[in-house]
């Protein structure tokens, strides 16, 4: 954990598939920035959805990488609000969303809570992450 005041880099995973996807991911980029120094976010990818029962809409995925004085919990209690801006739901697991944030690292941090788990742990096997975090990271 960080604890000298100096910005920590992490990475930021966004997926929409309800609504006006693209205004879902514009939307919490800039809200991103608000907290975020030095940030650079992938190209958007469009991906068929992983893991569901029901036809789904694809997904708009990308990543945001930035440096941030915010310890971990901060950080995640600000992506659910902005989450919640964007009138996310969750009436079952896989549901449809209208943006979803994860953060994926968070520096060399692990970090195993019953809040937050860092390195997030599927991040590796999912490719609609794994793509563009390789393009900013
Ligand atoms: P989800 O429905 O997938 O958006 O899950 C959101 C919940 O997962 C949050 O309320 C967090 O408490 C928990 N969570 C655990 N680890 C993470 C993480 N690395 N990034 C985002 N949410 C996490």
């Amino acid at each position: 954990m960080t604890t000298s005041g100096l910005p920590t880099r992490v990475a930021i995973a966004l997926g929409s598939n309800l609504g006006d996807r693209q205004a879902h991911l514009a939307y919490a980029i800039e809200r991103l920035r608000e907290f975020l120094t030095n940030v650079r976010v992938s190209s958007i990818h469009e991906t068929a959805p992983e893991g569901v029962d029901e036809p789904q809409p694809d997904y708009l995925n990308a990543v945001v990488s930035g440096g941030t004085t915010l310890q971990p919990l901060a950080l995640l209690h600000r992506l659910l609000t902005i989450e919640r801006e964007r009138g996310r739901t969750r009436p079952s697991l896989r549901a449809s969303r209208t943006l979803d944030l994860d953060l994926i690292l968070y520096g060399d941090d692990v970090i195993n809570t019953p809040e937050l788990t860092v390195p997030h742990p599927r991040y590796k096997d999912r490719k609609f992450v794994t793509e563009p975090l390789s393009e900013v990271w």
